[in-house]
């Protein structure tokens, strides 16, 4: 189903303020909260849905994306596609982040200062790091502000001077016919300042590139497509501007026994068809590194769910977790010996409707049902 307009489901308009948004918010909320709709399934995802959106738009930079990019700006791997691996960079998407964060904007034509690129990383972790939250050291190869010229891209003791095609505006007008056309100056290519004698170590671009390792606060319950934004860790500005961001794109990769859903987590276990029959018990594990025993009472069925609670993930910023749910299914016993082929047979004829109520129930019914066909 596709996924409906966030500002749709709070029922407010696209320049509501946040005041409108948080009472269009709580009115909802309590409408589908699921305390006041006890197994409603349906209230329970407009609950869900309700709260997304507000996430989203209450948080000025994630509702700006929103704007802008639709629900594409939260999805995994949203811009550029591609598996995402530790050390991926991409920074195609500098130039969107730059418009839209727009720091430092203009500043090019007056004094040729220039923003720099805004850099992406993609950072996969394991769910028990996602549980756990982890510092990760990421090595970033990232241009810096040249040391030796200080950023300007002149030789030390030397400084750029000021452009004299242009006068430092970094644009040229030209008379042409009845129209005055302004183009970029041609002698500075719009710095509005030209280098005479070049920084030898950046060749006169005013950033070098480095590799940095920056350590990167991963909280634990952390949810799977969060973007982390580390200000001014972006590429190195130029002639003096400021540096751009970087994003870390963070995914988990997905687990071999858990799926999540929030803080929630689900496990389905096979267990044997006598430990269904007679009762028993198993472990499982979790990310705590324990595990919980989970006791099968006598007759469980397929589909049968067991919470174990508060095994789930951390919610974030809060000291709660979520709850674990294991499903069970009943495995049919295949490869039967001859002895043990012998002892569900005696079994099956001693069995009655009492040992097989569903099946027993459900086959009577069709028997009716086919009976009622001949009248
Ligand atoms: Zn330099
Ligand atoms: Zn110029």
């Amino acid at each position: 189903m596709a996924k409906r307009d966030f500002y749709e489901v709070l029922g407010v308009a696209k320049d509501a303020d946040e005041k409108a948004l948080k009472s269009a918010y709580r009115k909802m909320a309590m409408q589908y909260h699921p305390d006041r709709n006890p197994g409603n399934a349906e209230a329970e995802a407009s609950f869900k849905e309700v709260n997304e959106a507000y996430d989203t738009l209450k948080d000025a930079q994630k509702r700006a994306a929103y704007d802008r990019f639709g629900h594409a700006a939260f999805e995994n791997g949203g811009f550029g596609g591609g598996g995402a691996r530790n050390g991926d960079f991409h920074s195609t998407m500098s130039d969107i982040f730059e418009e839209f964060f727009g720091m430092g904007g203009g500043g090019r034509r007056s004094n040729g200062r220039e923003r720099g690129a805004d850099l992406r990383y993609n950072l996969e972790i394991t769910l028990e790091e996602a549980f756990e939250g982890k510092t990760v050291e990421i090595e970033v190869p990232t241009s810096v502000t040249c040391e030796a010229c200080t950023g300007s891209g002149a030789k030390p003791g030397t400084s750029p001077a000021t452009c004299r095609t242009c006068g430092g505006a970094g644009r040229v007008r030209a008379a042409q016919g009845f129209f005055t056309l302004e183009r970029t100056c041609p002698t500075c290519q719009g710095k509005g300042q030209v280098i005479a004698d070049p920084c030898s170590v950046c060749g006169g671009v005013g950033r070098t590139t480095q590799e940095r390792t920056l350590s990167v606060n991963i909280p634990s319950g952390i949810e799977d497509g969060t973007r982390i934004r580390l200000a001014g860790e972006g590429e190195a500005g130029l002639r003096g501007g400021p540096s751009g961001d970087l994003y870390i794109f963070l995914s988990i990769r997905p687990h071999e026994f858990f799926q999540r859903e929030g803080a929630d987590l689900y496990c389905r276990v096979p267990i044997s068809m006598t430990t269904a029959a007679l009762g028993g018990q198993f472990d499982v594990p979790t990310l705590e590194g324990v595990t919980s025993r989970v006791k099968v009472p006598e007759g469980t069925q397929t589909g049968k769910q067991f919470r174990l609670k508060g095994k789930g993930m951390p919610v974030m910023r809060s000291v709660q977790h979520g709850d674990m749910y294991i499903q069970v299914t009943v495995e049919t016993p295949t490869n039967l010996t001859k002895r043990q082929r012998e002892l569900l047979t005696e079994f099956e004829q001693g069995a009655s409707g009492e040992n097989h109520p569903e099946s027993s129930g459900f086959f009577s019914r069709v028997k009716d049902f086919i009976d009622n066909l001949g009248n």
